[in-house]
């Protein structure tokens, strides 16, 4: 892992970017299927101001070190981003942050991960007044703390415990494609947005996936 500012949070952001860049225009593709297009264009341009904000904290790999970049991730993420996902991405990397924060200069593993994850699920679910089944992020982001929380249960190492979970989001957001939107700018328009994937999911999927390249361990 580089000594770079930021650490490994910062190395996963610019991972997660770098998917989302790669994905800019499926991801607004998907978006304008029911909504106003801009889910690529947002999401990357959140992505690129949470990379350089967690570049500019110190680095480290401990809990507390990524907690404090991941705080100052999440709120240039939701500054930069706009729109609903730019808040709800901004307040996961932040409530992440700072639960990773608390549990001080320790080794992330999964068992200290999982319960930061479900409580920024629990707080993303809060803050858009949303729930699992609506065709939004949601259902990437609910299997994905699902089988995070089993790993860590099971005491599986951080790297592996993030990929199965990645994987999870994954075929979860595929899925989403057969799913009518109850949520966001898509539920006006009703089944116009079935058979395609929800963007926020796919997005979601794509920088858990990316993540999960560069945790080792
Ligand atoms: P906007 O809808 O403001 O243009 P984006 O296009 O960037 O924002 O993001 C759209 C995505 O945000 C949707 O695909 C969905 O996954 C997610 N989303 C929108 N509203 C909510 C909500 N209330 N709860 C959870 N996710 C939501
Ligand atoms: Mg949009
Ligand atoms: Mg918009």
């Amino acid at each position: 892992t580089p000594a770079a500012g930021g650490g490994a949070a910062a190395e996963a952001l610019a991972a997660a970017l770098a998917a989302v860049e790669a994905h800019e225009q499926e991801l607004g593709r998907l978006d304008a299927v029911a909504g106003d297009g801009d889910h690529g264009q947002g999401i990357v341009r959140g992505l690129r101001a949470a990379v350089a904000a967690a570049r500019g904290a110190d680095p480290g790999d401990t809990a507390d070190a990524t907690g404090r970049a991941l705080l100052l991730a999440g709120t240039a993420l939701a500054d930069a981003a706009g729109g609903a996902s730019g808040a709800l991405y901004g307040l996961l990397l932040t409530e992440i942050g700072g639960g990773l924060l608390e549990a001080g200069p320790v080794p992330v593993t999964a068992e200290l991960l999982a319960p930061a994850v479900d409580a920024a699920f629990h707080a993303v679910c809060e803050l858009g007044g949303g729930a699992v089944g609506e065709k939004t992020m949601l259902d990437a982001l609910a299997p994905f703390r699902d089988t995070l929380l089993t790993h860590a249960r099971a005491g599986t190492p951080l790297a592996a415990a993030w990929a199965d979970a990645a994987a999870a989001a994954t075929s979860a957001a595929r899925a989403t494609a057969d799913m009518p939107a109850k949520r966001g700018r898509a539920a006006r328009l009703g089944e116009r947005g079935q058979g395609h994937a929800d963007p926020g999911a796919t997005s979601l999927a794509l920088m858990a996936t990316a993540v999960a390249g560069v945790l080792d361990g």
